[in-house]
């Protein structure tokens, strides 16, 4: 007996649905983009009971024909591409045909929809896939499109539903997404009758003031400044906040062709831009969108994933870097000691006629200036030269003899502002690095946990909620032994959520769940698949995160954090190779004189 069968197009849609509306805000989000797609300028959004009674999209767009309104809701109905080829030259937000079949196959579905050309509408109302009336009505041009009880009929959905706040909250974000790339479209969104926003057309950073503006009189943009780039892969503009507009709730925001997207990557890069120019626990915020030829990204994405695979990423990695230290450079909001000068990526060849104005760090001229030894633009590089006695990349045996053979300092340890730490060293002295020394120690100490596979726990008196997006729960997942070793006790509560019992000592109160989004980032980043890599790249980020964290030391725990650095078996570069102390002899003192 046969026992294969094919499944009923509701049934099948149903599956499909799963995979596509995950709640209220996934079917918004389908709803607003076909609203796009068909050219609208205006877009009015009326929720009702965060979502779950009511999703309404009223559009002003090109209208759908009587045919074409019935053929909408069909499977793998779609106007957007006609072959295999067209998914390469994709510009519009939707092209698999999915969205609506999917969420008639979960809701009440009621649509009336006009062309300009046509003189009566359509109405359609669908149920569990069933067209139960069509007719034609009177309408405006446009589409009109009603999705009532979502999920009436897959109680499995609706229980994994979360509160009205939370369910808002993720629709909200989404509309923001969406928002932010579309400013001459005009938005409002409606919930319980009460308007939340009304977004009229306006410029990218209209809209973005429109959204996060406090009030009236307080404008979020004008702390931003612009980033510029135009390269052969990519072209990059936006917004990004000075440094001390940073804060503990960034806005941090990535766009590809009118897309969000999610690129842990990117991220790093933007960060990395602002090394050395943030206090410990602040975060820059950004808005940064870049175009890039259609056929050099993965377009074939799952409609609910935000990660984009770029053809070119370490060379857009490069470029973005070097864009936003420029344009951070130029407003004067670069660091004036910066460890980093010689870990530095050159700007990319396409950018080489820019002359980033941030390269140079900026010392008084007493102090490096020495017009017999060097042209004044090579000075801060050489003094660095002259400082660090141990800054050429010495092999391992050698480095750790010249490591062993120093004492751990006896002197009196003074902090040099918030960063650094400066004591007597022999002869000489020794500048140090605080929050990199700690870093070293920390991940000293979680890696010793990781290979005991122990380690020290505080327990939360409130677990802290950890939601995530459907793509980082099985990294997550694989994750969680190793994070128990290092003090993150979690527990996974629903499909897409983990509670966060307790937290590494080390934290000191520092928000639990930005640190372990940070390491997830930084995990996720290294791009390597085996444990023994993310257990490194785990513990380092908590270290620095942890570190990060510390504020000011009282001279008894800058002698502690000294003592322990140098038990290190290496302790003079960070591992991921920056420099944790600069050594100058009396010597090299007396040169200077
Ligand atoms: P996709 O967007 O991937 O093509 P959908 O299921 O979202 O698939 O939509 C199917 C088709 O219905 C679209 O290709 C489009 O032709 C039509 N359509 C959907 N929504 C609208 C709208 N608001 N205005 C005009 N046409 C629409
Ligand atoms: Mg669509």
């Amino acid at each position: 007996m046969d026992v294969i069968r094919l499944l009923p197009d509701s049934v099948a849609n149903q599956i499909a649905a799963g995979e596509v509306i995950q709640r209220p805000a996934s079917c918004l989000k389908e709803l607003v983009e076909n609203s796009l797609d068909a050219g609208a300028t205006h877009i009015q959004i009326l929720v009702r009971d965060a979502g779950r009674t009511l999703l309404q999209v009223i559009d002003n767009g090109v209208g759908m024909s009587e045919t074409d309104a019935r053929l909408a809701f069909e499977r793998h109905a779609t106007s957007k591409i006609k072959e295999a080829a067209d998914l390469f030259r994709l510009r519009t937000m939707g092209f698999r045909g999915e969205a609506l079949a999917s969420i008639c196959a979960v809701a009440h579905v009621e649509v009336t929809t006009r062309r300009r050309e046509d003189e009566v509408g359509t109405l359609l109302e669908i149920a569990g896939s069933d067209v139960i009336r069509q007719e034609p009505v009177a309408c405006p041009v446009g589409t009109n499109i009603k999705v009532k009880n979502l999920f009436y009929n897959v109680p499995v959905r609706r229980k994994f539903l979360k509160t009205d706040q939370t369910e808002m909250r993720n629709l909200i974000q989404d509309f923001y997404r969406i928002a932010l790339v579309w400013p001459k479209v005009q938005f409002t969104l409606v919930h319980n009758d009460e308007i939340l926003l009304e977004l009229p057309a306006g410029t990218e950073k209209q809209r973005i003031g429109q959204l996060f503006s406090r009030s009236v009189k307080q404008d979020y943009t004008a702390h931003f400044v612009d980033l510029k780039v135009q390269t052969d892969p990519v072209t990059i503009h936006g917004f990004i906040g000075k440094p001390e507009s940073a804060g503990k709730q960034p806005q941090q925001y990535l766009f590809v062709n009118g897309r969000y997207m999610r690129h842990p990557y990117f991220h790093k890069a933007i960060l990395t831009a602002y090394q050395g120019t943030l206090n410990a626990d602040a975060n820059p915020s950004y808005f940064v969108y870049f175009e890039v030829e259609p056929e050099t990204i993965d377009v074939n994405i799952h409609p609910t994933k935000t990660e984009i695979k770029f053809q070119d990423e370490q060379m857009i990695f490069q470029i973005l870097l070097a864009a936003v230290r420029e344009a951070l450079g130029k407003f004067n909001v670069a660091p004036s000691l910066d460890f980093d000068v010689e870990g530095r990526p050159d700007i990319p060849v396409a950018d080489r006629s820019r002359q980033p104005a941030f390269t140079m760090p900026v010392i008084s001229n007493e102090t490096h200036y020495n017009p017999f030894h060097s042209r004044p633009d090579e000075a801060p590089r050489d003094w660095q030269k002259l400082y660090d006695g141990l800054r050429k990349p010495e092999p391992a045996e050698e480095l750790f003899a010249a490591e062993a053979a120093v004492a751990i300092p006896s002197g009196t340890p003074t902090a040099v502002g918030s960063r650094y730490i400066v004591l007597p060293d022999g002869d000489g002295l020794m500048l140090i690095h605080r929050v990199r020394a700690r870093a070293c120690v920390l991940y000293d100490m979680y890696m010793r946990q990781i290979r005991a596979e122990q380690g020290v726990r505080e327990q939360l008196l409130f677990p802290d909620i950890w939601d995530l997006d459907a793509d980082q729960i099985p990294m997550v997942q694989s994750l969680q032994d190793d994070l128990r070793y290092l003090g993150f006790e979690l527990e996974q509560l629903s499909p897409l959520s983990f509670s966060v019992n307790a937290v590494p000592p080390q934290l000191n109160g520092q928000n639990a769940l930005r640190v372990l989004q940070n390491i997830l980032a930084d995990v996720t980043a290294t791009g390597s698949s085996l444990r023994e890599e993310w257990q490194k790249s785990l513990a380092l980020s908590l270290a620095y995160n942890a570190a990060g964290g510390q504020q000011t030391l009282t001279e008894a725990e800058q002698k502690e954090l000294i003592e322990q650095l140098f038990r290190l078996p290496s302790f003079t570069r960070t591992p991921d190779g920056k420099i944790v102390l600069l050594r100058m002899t009396e010597e090299e003192i007396a040169r200077k004189f």
